[in-house]
């Protein structure tokens, strides 16, 4: 006997018993009557296929009212479509300098905002997103009319929303607070992109590489930040919570010049993803750890530190993910750059009269 009724007990947030209880039954509606379940299922999906992606970026958009400032979640289409593809934005800034300096183009500046860009791997996300917020009236989407339909298939659409789409994130306080809005069994694929403050690694150095006072982490309003409390923990109790994920990519850099390698001391920092759990392997990308620059400078010796420090032969021995590594693009070629760059155009502001 086919399904007539879609179980819509993993998504949560809201009081989903009461709403079922007040729900109509819409015994009139061709629509829940006629069709079986899964083949509402399938519309759903092809609905949520009209927004562009089946990839949907979650982001926290300011909005001011009329007496103060309050953060709204909205969410827009990923357009990358293999987060574990090759990084070519270090490549393209090459060749934008080259065709730049033969008169040929002017396309440097762009990539240089492409490669400090917080949403990192997600720049054309990032781009596409800002295009759309300057024409609102372009970028309709199904989601808000599909969910206010009525409560019947409000319960059964958002249930098709968690467990259809990947929902990407490109910062850490955005990914831990919508995570832990809903109950741990909602999620079942996570894209996550992070660029974190470079403070963030440092917390997890050797006590004796960090003689100093604990660093401060930029929007953590919680005090007493320590190696066990900070937003990356946060993050990846989150994480940990999920107990029906069946994909996780999840890549790592950080906002820092210096190399990889002298920055992350990747077994401690990432020692909390050993609780993370999906239907198979997830996906670490994280940067290459011997080659940092294009003349092959690194920081320490290579070997030196290596098994203790990095993930590494044994140290991925039952590792519950797959990790790649991927060249970093060269920050700090590329800052110098900009700072070139930014000179030259203010000496070529005219002087004040
Ligand atoms: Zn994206």
């Amino acid at each position: 006997m086919m399904e007539s009724r879609l179980n819509t007990s993993a998504a949560s947030g809201l009081d989903h018993e009461h709403m079922a209880l007040q729900a109509d039954q819409q015994a009139k509606s061709a629509f829940f009557e006629r069709l079986p379940a899964e083949i509402r299922r399938m519309i759903y999906v092809e609905f949520w296929k009209l927004s562009g992606s089946l990839k949907r970026h979650i982001v926290v958009q300011p909005q001011i009212t009329s007496t103060y400032m309050e953060n709204h979640i909205s969410s827009s289409s990923c357009v990358l479509e293999d987060q574990n593809g090759p990084d070519s934005r270090y490549e393209a800034y090459k060749a934008s300098a080259l065709l730049e300096a033969a008169g040929t183009g002017d396309w440097r500046r762009d990539w240089i905002r492409r490669i400090d860009s917080n949403w990192s791997l997600h720049w054309k996300c990032e781009e596409r997103r800002a295009r759309q917020l300057r024409r609102p009236q372009a970028s309709w989407s199904p989601f808000l009319n599909v969910l206010s339909t009525c409560r019947l298939m409000f319960l059964e659409a958002q249930h098709s929303l968690f467990t259809t789409l990947t929902f990407v994130f490109t910062d850490i306080p955005t990914a831990t607070s919508f995570i832990t809005s809903y109950l741990p069994s909602t999620f079942r694929h996570l894209e996550i992109s992070i660029r974190s403050h470079p403070g963030l690694t440092e917390l997890y150095y050797p006590a004796h590489l960090r003689p100093g006072p604990l660093p401060s982490i930029p929007g953590f309003s919680d005090s007493g930040v320590s190696p066990s409390h900070n937003p990356w923990s946060q993050f990846c109790a989150a994480l940990a919570a999920c107990t029906h994920l069946q994909t996780l990519n999840l890549a790592f850099d950080i906002r820092d010049l210096r190399a990889w390698r002298d920055r992350v001391y990747e077994r401690s920092f990432f020692s909390d993803l050993w609780r993370v759990r999906t239907s198979g392997l997830f996906v670490l990308r994280l940067p290459e750890v011997r080659r940092e620059n294009e003349d092959g400078k690194v920081g320490r010796p290579a070997g030196e530190g290596m098994e203790l420090d990095y993930l590494e032969g044994r140290n991925l021995v039952d590792a519950p993910f797959v990790l790649l590594r991927a060249p970093r693009p060269d920050y700090m070629s590329v800052h110098l750059d900009n700072l070139r760059l930014s000179q030259r155009r203010m000496l070529a502001l005219p002087a004040p009269p």
